[in-house]
């Protein structure tokens, strides 16, 4: 028996089998490479769903969670600890002015979006969320609400009341939605896991100005887009349009469980002591980790080399087109692109694994390329290499 054959034997014994798992057990992952538990090696274009945004064990964030942890691993939040607020400060340094609350997951950061934007609208009676179809905020009860996916909701109902779902890039869908009771509008600049989808500018701006006209608030998601992955540190950048909460999770921590949720100065303290809360929101060897995060990303000059590889992946993956008429469309921004295919995606993405590179498929046709921060052209050569190879595959 192989040491993958026992590891799965245990997994389909003990845990529960919500996961569709690709057959690999890794054991160690630098940079962009991956080790699994027979020796083999793979080029990492897809970190952990983004979650190792500037590469697995970063040397800066492994110095500073060994060192955090001989200090403090953990203290309540009924006392202070300056990495939390330094690391709240850093968030804000960057963002808009504000304040930031810290959880330990997408969805849990989103949950307080949602809780936030139901205090605020308490005063005038609103609750209602719009939110967008492709979309997706994380697997609690009120995400897989606001989530516009039918199949992440099945056998789950009833769900919870206040949302209702439009589609995306539409701004008369969201106008003929509204009601006397909306309060507020959430979605992803760039939808991750719906396939790359890209808000359009005018689109945003409409939303904004809809927000500003009728006291709503303006939610960007930015779990998956945050910390560099389009180019900038925050995907709203981008677009010059600033939400009044943003959440963050995924690369935040530089691969530990981190969420937050940013506010704006107006909103910042719509939920006071004992409004909302988290055990382990915050805690010293977490928040050490996002510093040592926003630390390599400012001094490697991460967001240049995001900006820079970004465009000449998405070069060279344009470049597949004269050669493989399946290949729809190229999307997206900095590191963040998405191959649209009129073919199953999964068995290019299978022969991709084989040939020891990892990237994703979603939505059945969408490959989902999101390498670190930290790749190299070199990386994309190798990268683009073994997905042409993979490609051939497909014309046998
Ligand atoms: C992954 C993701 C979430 C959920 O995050 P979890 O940490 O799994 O709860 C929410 N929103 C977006 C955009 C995501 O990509």
């Amino acid at each position: 028996m192989t040491k993958t054959e026992m590891i799965t034997e245990k997994y389909n014994k003990y845990v529960m089998p919500t996961y569709t798992r690709d057959g690999i057990a890794f054991v160690k992952g630098k940079g962009i490479k991956m080790r699994d538990a027979e020796g083999k090696e793979y080029l990492d274009f897809f970190p952990g769903w983004a979650v190792s945004g500037i590469g697995h064990c970063h040397p800066k964030v492994v110095s500073a969670i060994r060192k955090q942890a001989g200090e403090l691993i953990h203290v309540s939040n009924n006392y202070y600890n300056e990495l939390q607020a330094s690391l709240a400060e850093k968030i804000i340094s960057h963002a808009f002015p504000g304040k930031v609350f810290f959880a330990n997951s997408g969805a849990e950061a989103n949950e307080c979006a949602i809780k936030l934007a139901r205090k605020y609208g308490s005063r005038t009676k609103r609750y209602e969320i719009i939110t967008m179809e492709k979309s997706f905020h994380g697997r609690t009860m009120a995400m897989i609400t606001a989530t516009g996916q039918d199949k992440v909701k099945h056998g789950f109902e009833p769900l919870l009341e206040g949302f209702k779902t439009v589609s995306f890039n539409d701004l008369s869908a969201v106008k003929n939605a509204l009601t006397e009771k909306t309060v507020a509008i959430m979605l992803e600049p760039i939808q991750g896991e719906g396939g790359i989808n890209m808000a359009e500018e005018s689109y945003l701006e409409g939303l904004r100005r809809l927000c500003d006209e009728k006291d709503m608030l303006l939610i960007f998601d930015e779990v998956q887009t945050a910390m560099g992955r389009t180019g900038e540190m925050f995907c709203y950048k981008n677009y010059g349009i600033q939400p009044d909460i943003m959440t963050l999770a995924k690369s935040l921590g530089g691969g530990v469980p981190i969420g937050a949720t940013v506010a704006s100065t107006k909103i910042a303290d719509t939920l006071t002591a004992g409004a909302h809360a988290s055990t382990f929101g915050g805690s010293p060897i977490v928040s050490a980790a996002a510093l040592a995060t926003f630390q390599a990303i400012e001094e490697d000059s991460l967001l240049d080399n995001a900006k820079n590889m970004g465009e000449y992946l998405k070069k060279k993956l344009i470049g597949l087109k004269k050669e493989f008429p399946f290949i729809k469309e190229v999307r997206g921004m900095g590191l963040m692109l998405g191959v649209e295919l009129s073919v199953d995606g999964k068995k290019i993405f299978n022969e991709c694994v084989k040939r020891g590179l990892l990237i994703n498929c979603t939505q059945g046709n969408i490959l989902r390329i999101m390498p670190p921060l930290i790749v190299k052209k070199s990386d994309i050569n190798k990268a683009v290499s073994i997905i042409k190879e993979s490609m051939v595959t497909m014309q046998a």
